[in-house]
């Protein structure tokens, strides 16, 4: 880990949330504040004209539809278009389960670990309100940012559970028709700008101990969300940089679940795969704080077998 770019430096991430704006007419109000929308460069130059936006300039993302950079230190919080609803402040990685994950308007979804919410929210986006979501967390306090969140942004098709998702039936009732499950478990958090050298310190000693429970409790998480009967697309998502966290639970799952699911080849132009050494390696995702100027992240997606022909796992 190096220690070159850190949360000041990062660009601000503004997620348009198409149930209330269309990402055109977020980009005129931008625009008639001032702000210039910067079109004039080679795509495959994305990552260096973002790291040098100048202080009036900003960009659409080329990978997740709907998300516009601005330069580091933009503040947004008490922004109208935020307090509308109509954006969302959500980090570039963090965009990238649920735009993974794609459920289809009409399906029926299951965030495990929704709290507070950045993803539940795009997922309804994607799904245009229509169909189901049934998000869970542990923490009552951090469900009512989401619901908040879901007030605000006019999501519509989403039911909120106080839960243990360990403690669902997957048979019940409303949870046997699940089709796309999105698993974003609590992690280390040791891809967060902010945290990071705080925490290679740490890791280095007592911190081991519990990155190995961490990553018992996320194996354990993915394969209940595996072991949903009608389950045919689960994203799995840290924003940790450890291996421990990442490749080793889903090359340990994949194994465990691979009569039923295999990995599927996510977005095969993204150059930047999971760490050497494992079978999973090229399947997984991973973003870089120094590479791709958001925190460090790590996504993988398992489908039903048969179901995705760019699969070989
Ligand atoms: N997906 C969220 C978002 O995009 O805003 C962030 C999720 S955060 C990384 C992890 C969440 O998992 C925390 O809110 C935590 O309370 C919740 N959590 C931890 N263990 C859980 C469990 N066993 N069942 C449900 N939620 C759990």
């Amino acid at each position: 880990i190096d220690h070159k770019v850190n949360k000041s430096s990062l660009p601000r991430y503004v997620r348009v949330n198409t149930l209330k704006a269309t990402q055109d007419d977020i980009i005129n109000r931008f625009q008639q504040e001032g702000w210039f929308l910067k079109t004039d460069y080679e795509p495959s130059l994305y990552c260096k004209v973002l790291k040098s936006l100048t202080e009036s300039e900003f960009l659409v993302d080329p990978v997740i539809p709907g998300l516009l950079a601005f330069p580091p230190g933009t503040d947004f919080h008490s922004h109208y278009l935020n307090d509308s609803g109509a954006v969302i402040l959500q980090d570039r990685a963090s965009c990238f389960p649920a735009f993974i994950l794609n459920p289809p308007p009409g399906s029926h979804v299951v965030d495990c670990c929704a709290a507070p919410g950045n993803k539940t929210t795009q997922l309804a986006a994607i799904m245009n309100n229509e169909g189901k979501i049934l998000a869970f967390d542990l923490s009552k306090e951090r469900l009512v940012t989401l619901q908040e969140f879901i007030n605000k942004g006019e999501v519509t098709n989403t039911t909120v559970r106080c839960a243990d998702f360990m403690t669902i039936d997957p048979t019940i009732k409303g949870c046997e028709s699940v089709e796309y499950i999105l698993v974003d478990p609590s992690c280390s958090g040791s891809g967060i700008a902010e945290r990071r050298n705080e925490l290679t310190d740490d890791v280095r000693s007592t911190a081991k101990k519990r990155l190995r429970k961490l990553s018992r409790f996320q194996s354990l998480l993915l394969q209940h969300a595996l072991s949903f009967p009608s389950a045919k697309k689960v994203v799995y998502s840290t924003c940790s940089v450890h291996e421990e966290e990442n490749e080793q639970v889903v090359e340990e799952v994949s194994q465990k679940f691979q009569d039923k699911f295999q990995l599927e080849y996510i977005l095969p132009e993204w150059t930047m795969r999971g760490k050497d050494g494992y079978n999973c390696s090229k399947f997984c995702l991973r973003l870089d704080t120094n590479q791709h100027f958001t925190n460090g992240f790590f996504v993988a997606c398992f489908v039903l077998k048969s179901e995705n022909c760019n699969s070989q796992l």
